[in-house]
């Protein structure tokens, strides 16, 4: 697998070496390091070698690779860090809150009262209104 690299960006610089960070693991396809704005102890991040942005122009094998270095993060975290609970986080988009355009998963351990900002009251939904956004969806699968 040949790894598209960006010269702007900074974890293509940190996947080159050229960059320092916390290592944790690496293996052909990915590359997993700690966070340097971390929202608890312990957010680290599972991240493509290669330059893709996004989950859409990623290919499904490294994404697939990406996931499975996250598994093996957070099985660490559970394991060395005893976390009330662990959100893997992956953003697309400057909307989505998406800072570095160069894909990757957060591990992020939790504190119950802990002031991240990720979780969501449930409310019903209107029907109608998932349907319509159901039927966009499946017709672009
Ligand atoms: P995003 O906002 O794209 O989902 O997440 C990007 C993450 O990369 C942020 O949590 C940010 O703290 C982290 N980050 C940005 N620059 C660096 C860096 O130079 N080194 C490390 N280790 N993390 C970084
Ligand atoms: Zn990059």
């Amino acid at each position: 697998m040949t790894h598209p690299t960006d010269g702007n960006c900074i974890f293509c610089k940190i996947v080159a070496g050229q960059i320092p960070c916390f290592k944790l693991l690496e293996d052909a396809n990915t590359i997993a390091f700690m966070d340097i704005n971390p929202v608890n102890a312990g957010h680290a991040l599972a991240v493509a070698k290669g330059h893709w942005p996004t989950v859409d122009v990623i290919p499904a094998d490294v994404l697939a690779d990406v996931a499975k270095t996250a598994q093996k993060v957070a099985k660490a975290a559970f394991k060395a860090l005893d976390p009330h609970g662990i959100n893997l986080l992956q953003a697309n988009g400057e909307g989505a809150g998406q800072s570095v355009p160069h894909l990757h998963i957060h591990i992020m351990p939790r504190v119950k009262g802990d002031d991240v900002n990720l979780n969501w009251e449930q409310k019903p939904g209107d029907m109608a209104a998932i349907k319509a956004a159901y039927e966009r969806l499946k017709a672009a699968l």
